[in-house]
Formats: C-alpha cells, sequence, structure tokens
C-alpha cells in the first residue's frame, strides 16, 4: 500500500482517537497511515489530551465505540493486533490497575467477558489473548489511561489481514467492525437500540 491511496481518505489525528499504538511490525499496515499523519501520542498525559477520556465525548461512531457501561466503556483499538480488538476503559483517568475501585475492576471485568462473548458472535476467533500492559516497559502505548485489551486470536490470522487490507480502506473497515460487534453487544443484552435516545 502506497501513500496516494489514502488520498481522499478523511483522516483523522489519531491522538484524539481511542487508541494504543505499539511497536510492533505488521504486514498489515494502512491504519500506520493514520498515525504517521496524525500523529503522535498526547505530549502530556493530562486528561484533555488523553484519547480514552476523549472518546465518551464523541458518538458511538466517530469515537468507535462499541458499548457504553456505568463506569467504563468498550471501544475498538484504532491500532488492531487483529481484527475486533477491542479495549474496556474506565471513563475515570487512573493508570494503574490498583488506582481503579472495586467497582471498576467488577465491571471491566464483566465487560471483557461480554466482549468476549460479542466477538464469538460476530467473528469466532478461535482464541483470545486479553490483558493489561502497565507502563511504557511493558508495552503501554497510552500510559496514564487504564485499557484492557480483549483480542481475538485466529489460526494464521497475520497472514489474512492483508487480504483484509486490500479491498477497504481502513476507515471503513472500523466502522462496520465497530457497527457489527455494537449491534452484536445490544442483541446479546437484549437491549434496543438506544442510539436515537442520545442527545
Ligand atoms: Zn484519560
Amino acid at each position: 500500500m502506497t501513500s496516494h491511496e489514502t488520498e481522499g481518505v478523511q483522516v483523522e489525528e489519531a491522538r484524539t482517537l481511542a487508541g494504543d499504538p505499539d511497536g510492533f511490525q505488521r504486514l498489515w499496515t494502512p491504519h500506520r497511515m493514520v498515525y504517521i499523519e496524525g500523529a503522535e501520542k498526547p505530549a502530556t498525559p493530562a486528561e484533555p489530551d488523553c484519547p480514552f477520556c476523549r472518546a465518551p465525548g464523541r458518538s458511538d461512531e466517530d469515537g468507535l465505540i462499541v458499548h457504553r457501561g456505568e463506569l467504563a466503556y468498550v471501544v475498538l483499538n484504532l491500532f488492531p493486533y487483529s481484527p475486533g480488538h477491542l479495549l474496556i476503559c474506565p471513563y475515570r483517568h487512573v493508570a494503574d490497575y490498583t488506582d481503579a475501585t472495586d467497582a471498576e475492576v467488577v465491571e471491566i471485568a464483566a465487560l471483557s467477558r461480554t466482549a468476549m462473548n460479542v466477538i464469538r458472535i460476530v467473528s469466532g476467533p478461535a482464541g483470545f489473548n486479553l490483558g493489561l500492559n502497565q507502563g511504557a516497559v511493558a508495552g503501554a502505548g497510552i500510559t496514564a489511561h487504564l485499557h484492557q485489551h480483549v483480542v481475538p486470536r485466529w489460526l494464521g490470522d497475520s497472514n489474512f489481514l492483508p487480504i483484509v487490507a486490500q479491498t477497504k480502506a481502513l476507515p471503513q473497515l472500523l466502522g462496520e467492525t465497530r457497527l457489527r460487534l455494537a449491534t452484536a453487544w445490544r442483541s446479546l443484552l437484549g437491549e434496543r437500540d438506544t442510539s436515537l435516545d442520545k442527545d
């Protein structure tokens, strides 16, 4: 994929979206264009610059939010390890797992469990990676705001990704992924579509 192929695609600064940049090499890298053009992590960990603090203030579509809970929310990772890579974030700007309240810990765990169920309904992965990266040395891209990764995995998934990348621009792909996951989440919980209720 060359840079000119991203012309005509509206890109947003990566720092304004909820994501977790990392140092891994990928075979499939169109989303890196957003990062490259965007394209820096917040200069300071202050809340106004924190993408995980800003995401809930956006619409579900713009913020790539899959589900909003009471104390935490679920968002697509802008820098996915695999398709459907979700992040579970408390609304509060806390960095460390030990800073989370008991109620936040419980809700993050419950949302992680539901996320697995939802992803299984949508895309039937062979397995998952779940986890928290605490501190830059451990691989956290946004160290200031706690986020739990839920990463679906397939056998040979690193070979599957370039095929997808050649068929669609990433913003569309992320938007479609968000819609499928959000719809499945509501269906699983028996919720009606509340997106029309919001101001
Ligand atoms: Zn934050």
